[in-house]
């Protein structure tokens, strides 16, 4: 079985007063998710708080973006040898807001899909472990090009990247339309789409994508949490607006926790 993961995305949210309130109460209720990966995702400037009061935890962390270049003269980024000393774990690349809100869109999609294949490449190369984001727009999603979308993307990772290296690596499927909107996919749509994916991934090797994690994330709360678990191909979840509500994250941190124990 493959373990599940909670990622929570803060996304620029958080302040030291406020984090340390979220931190605390999060570790607090720590030992009731044993048998459940979590890792939490402040904004970079918070990282040595969220290092140090994590350390010694079951709850881990990383960043939601990387540079794919290591250093230079690359003015608001932030390097992969950074991360390491904050001891981040993990990273989220590709996430929506990034490809749709920073200029990315601007891009040619060719151009994105490279950056993005960089991203992945440097953060694997330094011993992270790549979240990888993709999901369709609400109008690919209208005229039913859901499979389409999630098949090409992921044809240019392995085709860029090679099959193998997704062992070392999440995917989340994160349709656009669900993300901090209220409208979380079903879980019966959340399986399909994730059946796909690993099916697509199948196609090149059997055995990574049997071991390979993907995460659902869109409008994912404490409510919503169980009945999405509890679809086989569906190994956790990508968190954005109820990871900043310790009861909402927690209670979804046990839902995965739940689905272990059966
Ligand atoms: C996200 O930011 O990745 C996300 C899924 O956000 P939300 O849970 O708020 O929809």
């Amino acid at each position: 079985m493959r373990k599940p993961l909670v990622a929570g995305n803060w996304k620029m949210n958080g302040s030291s007063a406020g984090n340390k309130l979220l931190l605390n109460e999060i570790l607090a209720a720590a030992n009731s998710f044993p048998s459940v990966d979590v890792a939490l995702f402040p904004p970079a400037v918070y990282l040595h708080q969220v290092q140090q009061a994590l350390k010694d935890s079951n709850v881990a962390w990383g960043t939601q973006n990387v540079s794919s270049y290591h250093q230079g003269a690359y003015t608001g980024e932030i390097s992969a040898t950074m991360l390491h000393d904050f001891d981040c774990k993990y990273v989220l690349i590709g996430h929506s807001e990034r490809r749709c809100l920073y200029a990315e869109l601007e891009l040619d999609q060719l151009v994105l899909d490279r950056i993005i294949a960089e991203k992945y490449n440097m953060a694997i190369s330094e011993g992270l472990i790549p979240i990888i984001c993709i999901g369709e727009s609400p109008e690919e999603h209208a005229v039913g090009k859901t499979e389409e979308v999630i098949g090409r993307h992921l044809d240019i990772l392995i085709e860029h990247q090679g099959v193998k290296s997704l062992s070392q690596a999440v995917l989340a499927y994160e349709p656009v339309w669900a993300i901090g909107t209220g409208r979380s996919a079903t879980p019966e749509w959340a399986q399909d789409v994730h059946s796909f994916m690993r099916e697509r991934v199948a196609k090149y090797d059997v055995e990574t994508a049997q071991g390979l994690r993907i995460l659902y994330g869109g409008s994912v709360k404490g409510n919503n949490a169980a009945p999405l678990f509890s679809k086989p191909d569906v190994d956790g979840g990508l968190i954005g607006g109820a990871s900043l509500d310790a009861n909402e994250f927690v209670k979804i941190c046990q839902s995965a926790q739940k689905q272990v124990l059966g």
